[in-house]
């Protein structure tokens, strides 16, 4: 699958990544964290960002010996 097919999985708006930490730039929603005061923080991620956590996940799953699909960062998978 090539990085295209890929971002072409998420959808994406302006904002911030919380990986790479870079503002006004396209990134996809991929999780959210509430503290236990009960703060809710959307975690967006841009692109490059994407396709690093991807190839993670792809390893991951080699490793575990099970299928990688992409696409899967907005579902809560590891
Ligand atoms: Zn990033």
């Amino acid at each position: 699958m090539t990085p295209d097919a890929i971002l072409a999985l998420y959808e994406w708006t302006i904002g911030g990544c919380f990986r790479c930490g870079q503002v006004d730039l396209f990134v996809t929603h991929v999780d959210e964290i509430v503290t236990p005061s009960g703060d809710r923080y959307e975690l967006s991620s841009c692109g490059s960002c994407v396709l690093a956590m991807e190839e993670e996940r792809r390893r991951y799953a080699e490793r575990r010996g099970r299928a990688y699909e992409p696409g899967g960062l907005t579902q809560g998978e590891p």
